[in-house]
């Protein structure tokens, strides 16, 4: 049966690049994506459970060069809670998954945040974003202390003063951040290798991550998604936008943009809430669009 995804890694050239779960979440698929109503799903249920929910996967990506250690999102934090008729969410794992890697919080350089929602803002600090969350949890630190934490400037102006509980937390992310936060904008090198995609949409600010080698040893290329795509059925049902997607119309032509570019066989996709398996490639079109799960060698 489809669940969330467990730890797996693949290569670009050296670079090695690892999803860490932090936890899960399960979806009422109708409501979360509005436009595969009346019957969208109907083929298309190998990916819901008995239970006719939508399951995905919630976590980080670690990127590992030699040299430098990141992590790409925050997860959910130790939290569990739902949203009656919409979601239920739980987080809590991802320093264990971390350590299953052999590393610690010390050894994260750099957190780059693909947009500021809370289940991927989730371990910024020791405080959790969640509705639930108990009044007066004090915020004790960074949960990544001596990492640099790096945003896009629209993604951070979008969310800045408000308390929308999607969103960041107002103290729990916005001000433990707001002193130390780094902007990177569309073609930034954040690492060799490693470049920002501008890929709005979802959020103002939404970037995806672009892996190559930077020995050009290998003519392959990982791009993590963020949330352009919260399943592997968008890949054929790309016009299906997500319900919180801030700007739905920028968000489904980003994401036919984005298929178009990506229809190549040396580029492989990390789809951070893929259930199964977050790892695939785009097969071009035969008569449509379809997914290929796999990895890089
Ligand atoms: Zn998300």
């Amino acid at each position: 049966m489809v669940a969330a995804a467990p730890r797996a890694t693949v290569h670009v050239g050296e670079t090695a690049i690892t999803f860490l779960p932090d936890g899960h979440g399960w979806l009422n698929p109708d409501v979360l994506f509005p436009a595969s109503a009346p019957d969208g799903w109907s083929t298309h249920a190998a990916f819901l459970d008995d239970a006719g929910r939508f399951p995905v996967s919630i976590g980080a990506f670690l990127i590992r060069t030699g040299r430098r250690t990141i992590l790409v999102d925050l997860g959910l934090g130790d939290v569990a809670f739902g949203i009656p008729g919409v979601a239920d969410f739980r987080g809590g794992g991802l320093l264990d998954s971390l350590a299953e890697e052999g590393l610690t919080p010390d050894d994260i350089d750099t957190v780059v945040y693909t947009h500021l929602h809370h289940d991927h803002v989730g371990w910024t600090t020791n405080v959790a974003p969640a509705p639930n969350a108990p009044e007066g949890q004090r915020v004790t630190g960074l949960t990544f202390a001596g990492a640099r934490h790096m945003v896009a400037e629209a993604e951070w102006r979008h969310w800045a003063g408000t308390d929308d509980p999607v969103g960041p937390h107002p103290y729990a992310v916005q001000a433990s951040l707001a002193e130390l936060v780094e902007h990177v904008g569309d073609g930034d090198e954040i690492a060799p290798g490693v470049r920002v995609l501008a890929t709005p949409g979802h959020t103002p600010g939404h970037i995806s991550l672009v892996v190559t080698d930077p020995a050009g040893a290998s003519p392959d290329r990982l791009v993590i998604l963020g949330d352009v795509m919260h399943c592997q059925v968008q890949v054929t049902e790309s016009s299906w936008n997500f319900a919180f997607d801030v700007d739905p119309g920028q968000s489904v032509a980003t994401r036919e943009l984005l298929l178009k570019e990506l229809e190549d066989e040396h580029t492989v996709l990390a789809g951070g809430h893929f259930a199964g398996h977050v790892f695939g490639r785009v097969l071009p079109p035969k008569s449509a669009r379809a997914w290929q799960r796999g990895r890089v060698a």
